[in-house]
């Protein structure tokens, strides 16, 4: 893992490999302070970020940080940052994280089972319904709601206008598979031509490498693929009576299938049933399907 200075002042904490947990965050500087674009799921990793973020920001006070979304890679770390940070979040997010269970005990889904280490809940000071403006020194960064749920209910991205760096959060998966289970298919679809519309110089999705302006309309027009292919896939598997899972086991990732964390066309397909059926998503019985395709725990390496 490594901190890359996407421009100057503006950094890009970057893990590769970018599956299961490993996820990426951010930090911006200027006038000796830091604002945080998320932290990391475990107090080890965390740690090692706020390390990298102290040494090349020269130890500036991190006055604030921002939360894309709830999931405990991108939050459970929030516990330790100073007492004095103020964090901010989307409304909702805020609320997922409250209720949150797997920070209490990760269920037996990925292998090795998580340990968080000693990390605790802390939730958002400030929360965000659609759009709030933080200022950082002299830096703006603009905190944006796509306007509903895409990879959550409670997306926001991070934009530096003046810098034109957009990071994105979860609502970008680089290179492996995107997992939409706790928001929506059509709505995460959506939000691809909404973050396009920033027109950012530099895109610093949630998982896997940093993308320029050159590199994301390939990279965007794939992940529309794969969506496309999960609606599509959820489509007929409904009108044949299939459930989730054997939808996706009849289903042929064709250019996906090499792209990591391939068991997630399951709680995808899970997403876009409960959605075209009107019913709600089992977390927990979403992820256990995807095990089952698997036929083994879920990979992971926190
Ligand atoms: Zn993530």
């Amino acid at each position: 893992m490594a901190l890359h200075e996407v421009v100057p002042g503006v950094h890009a904490w970057v893990q590769p490999d970018g599956t299961w947990w490993v996820n990426n965050a951010g930090a911006v500087a200027d006038g000796g302070q830091v604002l945080l674009v998320d932290t990391c799921a475990t107090e080890t990793r965390t740690r090692r970020f706020l390390a990298a973020v102290d040494e090349a920001t020269g130890g500036g006070p991190i006055r604030l940080a921002v939360n894309t979304h709830q999931h405990g890679d991108h939050t459970y770390g929030n516990s330790l940052l100073p007492a004095a940070t103020v964090v901010v979040g989307h409304e909702h997010m805020r609320e997922g994280l409250r209720v949150d269970p797997v920070i209490d005990g990760c269920p037996p889904l990925w292998e090795p089972v998580p340990d968080w280490g000693a990390v605790t809940r802390r939730l958002p000071d400030v929360t965000v319904r659609d759009r709030l403006t933080l200022h950082i020194g002299q830096r703006q960064v603009d905190v944006v709601h796509p306007g509903g749920p895409a990879h959550t209910t409670g997306d926001l991205v991070a934009w530096l206008p003046r810098e034109r760096v957009l990071f994105a959060g979860d609502l970008v998966f680089s290179g492996l598979t995107p997992l939409v289970f706790m928001g929506s298919v059509t709505g995460a679809l959506a939000a691809l031509d909404w973050l396009a519309a920033f027109e950012p110089a530099h895109l610093v999705p949630g998982h896997g490498p940093l993308l320029t302006a050159a590199d994301i309309p390939p990279v965007f027009d794939g992940i529309r693929r794969y969506y496309q292919l999960v609606l599509d896939t959820a489509g007929e598997g409904v009108r044949a009576g299939l459930t989730p899972l054997e939808a996706a086991r009849a289903c042929d990732l064709g250019e996906f299938a090499g792209w990591a964390d391939a068991e997630r066309i399951v709680p995808n397909l899970h997403r876009a049933y409960a959605d075209a059926l009107g019913t709600e998503l089992d977390v927990v019985a979403a992820l256990t399907d995807a095990v089952a395709w698997r036929g083994s725990l879920m990979p992971t390496k926190v």
